[in-house]
Protein backbone atom coordinates (compact mmCIF):
# COMPACT_ATOMS: atom_id res chain seq x y z
CA UNK A 1 0.00 0.00 0.00
CA UNK A 2 0.93 3.60 -1.07
CA UNK A 3 0.29 6.97 -1.01
CA UNK A 4 0.19 8.14 -4.49
CA UNK A 5 -0.32 11.71 -5.51
CA UNK A 6 -2.24 11.48 -9.30
CA UNK A 7 -2.36 14.20 -11.15
CA UNK A 8 -4.74 14.85 -14.70
CA UNK A 9 -3.89 17.21 -17.56
CA UNK A 10 -6.87 19.24 -19.15
CA UNK A 11 -7.32 16.67 -22.51
CA UNK A 12 -8.19 14.31 -19.49
CA UNK A 13 -10.74 16.11 -18.01
CA UNK A 14 -11.66 17.75 -20.78
CA UNK A 15 -15.61 16.77 -20.49
CA UNK A 16 -18.06 15.06 -18.20
CA UNK A 17 -17.39 11.59 -20.02
CA UNK A 18 -13.40 11.89 -19.42
CA UNK A 19 -14.16 13.02 -15.90
CA UNK A 20 -15.28 9.82 -15.25
CA UNK A 21 -12.71 7.75 -17.24
CA UNK A 22 -10.52 9.33 -14.65
CA UNK A 23 -13.10 8.85 -12.02
CA UNK A 24 -12.98 5.36 -12.83
CA UNK A 25 -9.18 5.08 -12.53
CA UNK A 26 -8.98 6.41 -9.51
CA UNK A 27 -11.08 4.27 -7.69
CA UNK A 28 -9.41 0.73 -9.39
CA UNK A 29 -6.19 2.31 -7.64
CA UNK A 30 -8.40 2.79 -4.24
CA UNK A 31 -9.40 -0.56 -4.76
CA UNK A 32 -5.72 -2.17 -4.48
CA UNK A 33 -5.25 -0.22 -1.17
CA UNK A 34 -3.48 2.75 -1.88
CA UNK A 35 -4.05 6.11 -0.69
CA UNK A 36 -4.82 8.69 -3.09
CA UNK A 37 -5.13 12.64 -3.48
CA UNK A 38 -5.96 13.57 -7.02
CA UNK A 39 -4.94 17.12 -8.37
CA UNK A 40 -7.08 18.20 -11.76
CA UNK A 41 -5.72 20.98 -14.06
CA UNK A 42 -9.00 22.50 -15.53
CA UNK A 43 -10.70 21.20 -18.33
CA UNK A 44 -9.11 21.64 -21.31
CA UNK A 45 -9.63 25.36 -22.89
CA UNK A 46 -10.77 26.75 -20.04
CA UNK A 47 -7.88 28.48 -18.70
CA UNK A 48 -7.49 30.42 -21.86
CA UNK A 49 -11.10 30.85 -21.84
CA UNK A 50 -10.50 32.87 -18.87
CA UNK A 51 -7.70 34.99 -19.58
CA UNK A 52 -9.39 35.86 -23.20
CA UNK A 53 -12.74 37.08 -20.74
CA UNK A 54 -10.37 39.53 -18.97
CA UNK A 55 -8.60 40.25 -21.74
CA UNK A 56 -11.71 41.73 -23.16
CA UNK A 57 -12.47 43.97 -20.00
CA UNK A 58 -8.60 45.54 -20.40
CA UNK A 59 -5.79 44.17 -22.61
CA UNK A 60 -3.42 44.10 -19.95
CA UNK A 61 -5.29 42.40 -16.84
CA UNK A 62 -5.02 43.37 -13.13
CA UNK A 63 -2.21 40.61 -12.47
CA UNK A 64 -4.74 39.99 -8.61
CA UNK A 65 -7.57 39.49 -10.91
CA UNK A 66 -6.73 37.64 -13.29
CA UNK A 67 -5.78 35.36 -10.79
CA UNK A 68 -9.20 35.46 -8.88
CA UNK A 69 -10.41 34.33 -12.66
CA UNK A 70 -7.71 32.15 -14.10
CA UNK A 71 -8.06 29.88 -11.04
CA UNK A 72 -11.76 29.24 -11.32
CA UNK A 73 -10.81 26.94 -14.22
CA UNK A 74 -9.48 24.05 -11.33
CA UNK A 75 -12.61 24.91 -8.49
CA UNK A 76 -14.69 23.50 -11.40
CA UNK A 77 -12.69 20.22 -12.40
CA UNK A 78 -12.32 19.47 -8.37
CA UNK A 79 -15.69 19.77 -7.55
CA UNK A 80 -16.77 17.36 -10.34
CA UNK A 81 -14.06 14.83 -10.70
CA UNK A 82 -15.05 14.93 -6.57
CA UNK A 83 -18.66 13.89 -7.17
CA UNK A 84 -17.30 11.38 -10.08
CA UNK A 85 -15.59 10.07 -7.63
CA UNK A 86 -18.27 9.60 -4.97
CA UNK A 87 -20.24 7.83 -8.01
CA UNK A 88 -17.51 5.25 -8.20
CA UNK A 89 -18.31 3.96 -4.40
CA UNK A 90 -15.36 6.00 -2.74
CA UNK A 91 -15.65 8.56 -0.49
CA UNK A 92 -14.03 12.25 -1.80
CA UNK A 93 -13.90 15.93 -0.98
CA UNK A 94 -12.38 18.48 -2.93
CA UNK A 95 -10.39 21.60 -1.74
CA UNK A 96 -9.19 24.35 -3.50
CA UNK A 97 -5.57 25.49 -2.99
CA UNK A 98 -6.75 27.91 -0.41
CA UNK A 99 -9.18 25.95 1.73
CA UNK A 100 -5.92 23.42 2.03
CA UNK A 101 -3.48 26.31 2.38
CA UNK A 102 -0.79 26.24 -0.32
CA UNK A 103 0.90 29.21 0.99
CA UNK A 104 2.73 31.05 -1.54
CA UNK A 105 4.14 34.44 -2.39
CA UNK A 106 2.72 37.21 -3.69
CA UNK A 107 3.72 37.11 -7.61
CA UNK A 108 0.60 36.80 -9.29
CA UNK A 109 0.32 34.66 -12.11
CA UNK A 110 3.81 32.90 -11.60
CA UNK A 111 3.54 32.66 -7.96
CA UNK A 112 5.76 29.95 -6.05
CA UNK A 113 4.69 27.60 -3.43
CA UNK A 114 6.24 27.89 -0.14
CA UNK A 115 4.53 25.91 2.06
CA UNK A 116 2.21 23.34 2.36
CA UNK A 117 -0.28 22.47 5.38
CA UNK A 118 -0.89 18.91 5.28
CA UNK A 119 -2.70 18.33 8.47
CA UNK A 120 -6.79 18.71 6.72
CA UNK A 121 -5.65 16.23 3.79
CA UNK A 122 -3.95 13.42 6.37
CA UNK A 123 -6.86 13.53 8.69
CA UNK A 124 -9.08 12.55 5.23
CA UNK A 125 -6.82 9.77 4.33
CA UNK A 126 -6.98 8.86 7.92
CA UNK A 127 -10.56 8.35 7.13
CA UNK A 128 -10.85 7.29 3.97
CA UNK A 129 -10.79 10.33 1.72
CA UNK A 130 -9.67 10.55 -1.55
CA UNK A 131 -8.70 14.26 -1.19
CA UNK A 132 -8.90 16.00 -4.85
CA UNK A 133 -7.26 19.06 -4.56
CA UNK A 134 -6.74 22.16 -7.19
CA UNK A 135 -4.06 22.62 -9.31
CA UNK A 136 -2.48 25.44 -10.41
CA UNK A 137 -3.58 27.72 -7.36
CA UNK A 138 -3.04 29.17 -3.69
CA UNK A 139 -2.90 31.68 -1.31
CA UNK A 140 -0.33 34.40 -0.14
CA UNK A 141 -0.11 35.60 3.45
CA UNK A 142 -2.90 38.09 2.95
CA UNK A 143 -4.94 35.74 1.59
CA UNK A 144 -5.24 36.44 -1.88
CA UNK A 145 -5.27 33.92 -4.76
CA UNK A 146 -2.28 33.75 -6.69
CA UNK A 147 -1.83 30.80 -9.54
CA UNK A 148 1.25 29.45 -10.41
CA UNK A 149 1.89 30.05 -14.13
CA UNK A 150 0.97 28.28 -17.02
CA UNK A 151 0.87 24.48 -16.63
CA UNK A 152 1.46 25.10 -12.91
CA UNK A 153 -0.90 22.09 -12.17
CA UNK A 154 2.13 19.81 -12.21
CA UNK A 155 3.97 22.17 -9.69
CA UNK A 156 0.79 21.45 -7.27
CA UNK A 157 1.05 17.70 -7.60
CA UNK A 158 4.59 17.72 -7.12
CA UNK A 159 4.64 19.53 -3.99
CA UNK A 160 1.97 17.85 -2.62
CA UNK A 161 3.43 14.45 -3.43
CA UNK A 162 6.64 16.49 -1.70
CA UNK A 163 4.90 17.79 1.51
CA UNK A 164 3.41 14.62 1.95
CA UNK A 165 6.39 12.02 1.44
CA UNK A 166 4.05 10.33 -0.99
CA UNK A 167 5.63 7.05 -2.41
CA UNK A 168 4.85 8.75 -6.23
CA UNK A 169 3.56 11.57 -8.00
CA UNK A 170 1.64 10.16 -10.97
CA UNK A 171 1.41 12.74 -13.92
CA UNK A 172 -1.34 11.35 -16.38
CA UNK A 173 -1.22 13.35 -19.48
CA UNK A 174 -2.30 13.26 -23.22
CA UNK A 175 0.66 11.47 -24.26
CA UNK A 176 2.29 8.37 -22.69
CA UNK A 177 5.72 9.33 -21.44
CA UNK A 178 8.21 11.59 -22.47
CA UNK A 179 10.01 10.72 -26.09
CA UNK A 180 13.37 11.19 -27.58
CA UNK A 181 11.52 13.98 -29.50
CA UNK A 182 8.34 15.26 -30.36
CA UNK A 183 6.61 12.62 -32.69
CA UNK A 184 4.87 14.88 -34.65
CA UNK A 185 7.88 15.78 -36.09
CA UNK A 186 9.92 12.20 -36.14
CA UNK A 187 7.26 9.19 -36.42
CA UNK A 188 9.63 6.81 -35.02
CA UNK A 189 10.70 8.50 -31.59
CA UNK A 190 10.60 6.42 -29.21
CA UNK A 191 9.10 6.41 -25.65
CA UNK A 192 11.99 6.53 -22.86
CA UNK A 193 11.07 4.33 -19.50
CA UNK A 194 13.19 6.38 -17.66
CA UNK A 195 14.71 9.63 -17.92
CA UNK A 196 17.29 10.92 -15.32
CA UNK A 197 15.69 14.45 -13.65
CA UNK A 198 18.51 16.31 -14.93
CA UNK A 199 17.83 15.39 -18.37
CA UNK A 200 14.35 15.79 -17.66
CA UNK A 201 14.99 19.74 -16.42
CA UNK A 202 17.21 20.01 -19.51
CA UNK A 203 14.69 18.95 -21.91
CA UNK A 204 11.49 20.69 -19.39
CA UNK A 205 13.96 24.28 -20.36
CA UNK A 206 14.88 23.75 -23.50
CA UNK A 207 11.23 23.22 -25.14
CA UNK A 208 9.69 19.94 -24.34
CA UNK A 209 6.38 20.74 -23.30
CA UNK A 210 5.61 17.16 -20.91
CA UNK A 211 5.81 18.74 -17.49
CA UNK A 212 6.63 22.20 -16.59
CA UNK A 213 10.02 23.25 -15.50
CA UNK A 214 8.88 24.19 -12.23
CA UNK A 215 7.48 21.02 -11.40
CA UNK A 216 10.95 19.39 -12.64
CA UNK A 217 12.78 21.43 -10.72
CA UNK A 218 10.79 20.83 -7.32
CA UNK A 219 10.92 17.09 -8.23
CA UNK A 220 14.38 17.08 -7.30
CA UNK A 221 15.12 19.42 -4.82
CA UNK A 222 12.65 17.36 -2.64
CA UNK A 223 13.91 13.48 -4.39
CA UNK A 224 10.26 12.87 -5.19
CA UNK A 225 9.71 9.84 -7.92
CA UNK A 226 8.01 11.37 -10.80
CA UNK A 227 6.06 9.49 -13.67
CA UNK A 228 4.51 10.80 -16.61
CA UNK A 229 1.64 8.35 -18.14
CA UNK A 230 -1.20 8.55 -20.22
CA UNK A 231 -4.66 9.18 -19.26
CA UNK A 232 -6.16 7.51 -22.19
CA UNK A 233 -4.63 4.00 -21.70
CA UNK A 234 -4.93 1.12 -19.25
CA UNK A 235 -1.88 -0.19 -19.45
CA UNK A 236 1.69 1.20 -20.07
CA UNK A 237 3.98 2.48 -17.43
CA UNK A 238 4.95 5.61 -18.66
CA UNK A 239 8.13 7.25 -18.54
CA UNK A 240 9.74 7.45 -15.02
CA UNK A 241 12.34 9.98 -14.04
CA UNK A 242 15.02 8.82 -11.65
CA UNK A 243 17.89 10.20 -10.65
CA UNK A 244 21.75 9.23 -12.04
CA UNK A 245 23.26 7.65 -8.90
CA UNK A 246 19.97 4.98 -9.05
CA UNK A 247 20.02 4.50 -12.88
CA UNK A 248 21.40 1.21 -13.67
CA UNK A 249 19.06 0.02 -17.06
CA UNK A 250 18.67 2.45 -19.67
CA UNK A 251 22.29 3.81 -20.30
CA UNK A 252 21.81 5.83 -23.96
CA UNK A 253 24.55 8.61 -24.33
CA UNK A 254 21.85 10.46 -25.57
CA UNK A 255 18.19 10.32 -24.05
CA UNK A 256 16.13 13.10 -26.31
CA UNK A 257 16.81 16.02 -28.66
CA UNK A 258 14.54 19.44 -27.58
CA UNK A 259 13.81 22.15 -29.47
CA UNK A 260 12.31 25.91 -29.24
CA UNK A 261 11.06 27.36 -32.30
CA UNK A 262 10.52 30.76 -31.30
CA UNK A 263 13.92 32.21 -30.57
CA UNK A 264 15.77 35.35 -31.83
CA UNK A 265 19.19 36.39 -32.42
CA UNK A 266 21.07 39.93 -31.92
CA UNK A 267 24.68 40.57 -32.84
CA UNK A 268 26.53 43.68 -31.24
CA UNK A 269 29.26 44.01 -33.66
CA UNK A 270 32.62 45.79 -33.76
CA UNK A 271 32.90 45.43 -29.41
CA UNK A 272 35.65 47.33 -28.17
CA UNK A 273 36.92 44.66 -26.40
CA UNK A 274 37.36 45.59 -22.53
CA UNK A 275 36.21 45.20 -19.08
CA UNK A 276 32.47 45.72 -18.64
CA UNK A 277 31.31 45.57 -22.13
CA UNK A 278 29.40 42.52 -21.40
CA UNK A 279 27.53 43.80 -18.85
CA UNK A 280 27.01 47.18 -20.19
CA UNK A 281 25.40 45.14 -23.37
CA UNK A 282 23.28 42.33 -20.95
CA UNK A 283 22.54 44.68 -17.93
CA UNK A 284 19.76 47.14 -19.56
CA UNK A 285 18.62 43.77 -21.75
CA UNK A 286 18.15 42.10 -17.70
CA UNK A 287 16.94 45.23 -16.35
CA UNK A 288 13.91 45.28 -18.76
CA UNK A 289 12.62 41.47 -17.24
CA UNK A 290 14.38 40.17 -20.61
CA UNK A 291 15.45 36.56 -20.67
CA UNK A 292 19.01 36.30 -22.41
CA UNK A 293 19.48 32.08 -23.64
CA UNK A 294 22.62 31.79 -25.49
CA UNK A 295 25.59 33.71 -24.91
CA UNK A 296 28.66 34.28 -27.76
CA UNK A 297 31.55 37.02 -27.47
CA UNK A 298 34.70 35.97 -29.85
CA UNK A 299 37.86 36.19 -29.45
CA UNK A 300 38.97 39.97 -30.30
CA UNK A 301 41.45 40.70 -32.89
CA UNK A 302 43.26 44.16 -32.32
CA UNK A 303 40.87 44.91 -29.34
CA UNK A 304 37.56 44.71 -31.27
CA UNK A 305 35.03 41.51 -31.77
CA UNK A 306 31.57 41.09 -32.02
CA UNK A 307 29.16 40.21 -29.13
CA UNK A 308 25.92 37.68 -29.73
CA UNK A 309 22.97 36.41 -27.48
CA UNK A 310 19.64 34.83 -28.21
CA UNK A 311 16.20 35.97 -26.62
CA UNK A 312 12.46 34.67 -26.81
CA UNK A 313 11.02 35.81 -30.12
CA UNK A 314 8.70 37.66 -28.07
CA UNK A 315 10.85 40.12 -26.95
CA UNK A 316 13.16 40.53 -30.05
CA UNK A 317 11.93 44.32 -30.95
CA UNK A 318 12.42 45.25 -26.92
CA UNK A 319 15.85 43.81 -26.97
CA UNK A 320 17.03 45.37 -30.41
CA UNK A 321 15.72 48.68 -29.06
CA UNK A 322 18.03 48.77 -25.80
CA UNK A 323 20.94 47.06 -28.22
CA UNK A 324 20.64 50.39 -30.17
CA UNK A 325 20.61 52.51 -27.50
CA UNK A 326 23.93 50.60 -25.48
CA UNK A 327 25.37 50.51 -29.37
CA UNK A 328 26.08 54.38 -28.96
CA UNK A 329 27.04 54.35 -25.44
CA UNK A 330 29.76 51.82 -25.96
CA UNK A 331 31.23 52.93 -29.40
CA UNK A 332 30.04 49.57 -31.42
CA UNK A 333 29.83 49.62 -34.96
CA UNK A 334 26.21 48.02 -35.51
CA UNK A 335 23.58 45.87 -34.29
CA UNK A 336 22.17 43.45 -36.72
CA UNK A 337 19.27 40.78 -35.52
CA UNK A 338 17.76 38.08 -36.93
CA UNK A 339 14.22 37.09 -35.24
CA UNK A 340 13.89 33.48 -37.22
CA UNK A 341 16.27 31.24 -35.42
CA UNK A 342 15.82 28.56 -33.70
CA UNK A 343 17.66 26.01 -30.63
CA UNK A 344 18.22 22.36 -31.31
CA UNK A 345 19.91 20.54 -28.58
CA UNK A 346 20.78 17.08 -27.79
CA UNK A 347 20.50 15.77 -24.10
CA UNK A 348 22.23 12.76 -22.16
CA UNK A 349 24.22 12.32 -18.91
CA UNK A 350 25.76 9.65 -21.34
CA UNK A 351 27.75 12.80 -22.85
CA UNK A 352 29.77 12.83 -19.60
CA UNK A 353 31.44 9.71 -20.01
CA UNK A 354 31.72 10.00 -24.21
CA UNK A 355 33.93 12.17 -26.23
CA UNK A 356 32.96 12.69 -29.76
CA UNK A 357 29.37 13.39 -29.32
CA UNK A 358 29.77 17.31 -30.57
CA UNK A 359 31.63 16.05 -33.64
CA UNK A 360 29.13 13.81 -34.73
CA UNK A 361 26.67 16.57 -34.26
CA UNK A 362 28.49 19.13 -36.25
CA UNK A 363 29.26 16.32 -38.84
CA UNK A 364 25.35 15.16 -39.30
CA UNK A 365 24.16 18.67 -39.60
CA UNK A 366 26.67 19.76 -42.07
CA UNK A 367 26.46 16.67 -44.52
CA UNK A 368 22.72 18.28 -44.79
CA UNK A 369 24.08 21.81 -45.70
CA UNK A 370 22.95 23.44 -42.08
CA UNK A 371 24.65 26.08 -41.35
CA UNK A 372 25.77 26.03 -37.17
CA UNK A 373 25.30 29.80 -35.98
CA UNK A 374 25.63 29.71 -31.97
CA UNK A 375 26.96 26.45 -30.04
CA UNK A 376 26.64 25.92 -26.38
CA UNK A 377 27.41 22.91 -24.40
CA UNK A 378 27.15 22.14 -20.81
CA UNK A 379 27.72 18.58 -19.28
CA UNK A 380 24.86 16.78 -20.51
CA UNK A 381 23.97 18.90 -23.54
CA UNK A 382 24.65 20.14 -26.53
CA UNK A 383 22.54 23.11 -28.58
CA UNK A 384 23.23 24.72 -31.64
CA UNK A 385 21.40 27.52 -33.00
CA UNK A 386 20.37 27.67 -36.98
CA UNK A 387 18.26 29.05 -39.47
CA UNK A 388 14.55 28.48 -37.82
CA UNK A 389 13.75 26.97 -41.74
CA UNK A 390 16.22 23.80 -40.99
CA UNK A 391 14.38 23.10 -37.34
CA UNK A 392 12.81 20.08 -38.36
CA UNK A 393 15.58 18.66 -41.02
CA UNK A 394 17.78 18.55 -38.13
CA UNK A 395 16.04 17.01 -35.13
CA UNK A 396 15.40 14.30 -37.88
CA UNK A 397 18.85 13.87 -39.05
CA UNK A 398 20.23 13.96 -35.41
CA UNK A 399 17.50 11.42 -34.22
CA UNK A 400 18.29 9.36 -37.38
CA UNK A 401 22.30 9.75 -36.78
CA UNK A 402 22.31 8.88 -32.99
CA UNK A 403 20.00 5.75 -34.03
CA UNK A 404 17.28 7.40 -30.75
CA UNK A 405 14.44 5.06 -32.24
CA UNK A 406 16.10 2.28 -31.06
CA UNK A 407 16.13 0.76 -27.50
CA UNK A 408 19.61 0.99 -26.01
CA UNK A 409 21.43 -2.08 -25.30
N1 LIG B 1 -5.03 25.21 -16.09
C1 LIG B 1 -3.73 25.80 -15.99
C2 LIG B 1 -3.17 26.11 -17.37
O1 LIG B 1 -3.77 25.85 -18.36
C3 LIG B 1 -2.79 24.94 -15.21
C4 LIG B 1 -2.47 23.60 -15.83
O2 LIG B 1 -3.16 23.12 -16.70
O3 LIG B 1 -1.50 22.98 -15.39
O4 LIG B 1 -2.09 26.63 -17.44
MG1 LIG C 1 -0.35 20.87 -18.43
Amino acid sequence: MALIVQKFGGTSVGNVERIRNVAKRVARWKALGHDLIVVPSAMSGETNRLIALAKEIHPQPDARELDVIASTGEQVTIGLLAMAIMEQGCKAKSYTGAQVRVLTDSAFTKARIQSIDEQRLRADLAEGYIPVVAGFQGVDMTGNITTLGRGGSDTSAVALAAALKADECQIYTDVDGVYTTDPRIVPEARRLKTITFEEMLEMASLGSKVLQIRSVEFAGKYKVPLRVLSSFEDEGEGTLITYEEDEKMEQAIISGIAFSRDEAKITVTGVPDRPGIAYAILGPIADANVDVDVIIQNASVDGITDFSFTVHRNDFDKAMAIARKVQAHIGARDIVGDSKVCKVSMVGVGMRSHVGIASQMFRTLSEEGINIQMISTSEIKISVVVDEKYMELAVRVLHKAFGLENEPV
